[in-house]
């Protein structure tokens, strides 16, 4: 609120309070989304500069990545997955931006994501994107984008059609849908970068490995993945 007097912020924050989205406290800073003291309650991990960590390990041999990273452990009933809930049902933004720049401080402390040129989301399906009116993904990736001072891009990957039933179809059946469901706008664009692909919560990292795999495949480009929350047991 730059610009506007603080006698008027003042009465602003008296008719509207900016509550903490863990404990409900107030916060003084309109920008913020929770207090320090919930903020540091967190689950953070310890991937980002760690080789061969729990979500690499889900992917290995299955994708080839440089490195990935989870910002918290995801557990039932606790406050990351009340935020992850806000951001993808509640149409709270500003919790996917405060994701993104914990995720962006992290990457830019470890020296295994120095080398990223570009960050795209995961895409969503047009007309669930269209429902929700955002991305969830693409909120983080932005606010990843935003702390690092690189590129986001929305509009390269997208995703083709909604996941059938599947319960009925064999295991490479299934693979071979979710592979076909998502596509890239301009593959040349991507050619000889450092990728880094974005999503919400990994857990057993198959839409991530499908979506990754269209890139990998791109001559010359480097993967690499992160999500807010790491969901595998
Ligand atoms: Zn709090």
């Amino acid at each position: 609120m730059q610009g506007v007097p603080s006698f008027i912020q003042d009465v602003l924050h008296l008719l509207y309070p900016h509550l903490c989205i863990g404990c409900g406290s107030d916060l003084l800073e309109p920008q913020e989304t929770l207090c320090l003291y919930c903020n540091n309650e967190l689950p953070k991990t310890a991937f980002a500069s760690l080789e061969n960590n729990p979500v690499e390990k889900i992917l290995l041999g299955r994708l080839p990545i440089e490195a990935a990273h989870s910002e918290y452990y995801f557990s039932k009933g606790q406050l990351i997955q009340h935020m992850i809930h806000a951001l993808k049902y509640k149409g709270n933004k500003a919790v996917g931006q405060f994701l993104g720049a914990q995720i962006g401080s992290t990457l830019l402390q470890s020296s295994r994501f120095k080398h990223i040129d570009l960050i795209l989301p995961l895409p969503m399906f047009a007309a669930k994107e269209y429902k929700r009116g955002y991305n969830q993904a693409t909120i983080i990736a932005q606010g990843i984008a935003a702390q690092m001072n690189k590129t986001c891009q929305n509009n390269l990957l997208y995703r083709t059609h909604a996941t059938q039933t599947q319960t009925t179809k064999d295991r490479s059946t299934r693979w071979e849908n979710v592979r076909k469901s998502f596509g890239i706008k301009d593959p040349h664009s991507v050619k000889g970068k450092n990728i880094l692909l974005v999503d919400d919560v990994i857990t057993t990292g198959a839409t991530l490995e499908a979506c990754g795999q269209l890139i990998a495949d791109i001559p010359q480009t480097k993967l690499y993945i992160v999500t807010a929350a790491f969901a595998s047991h």
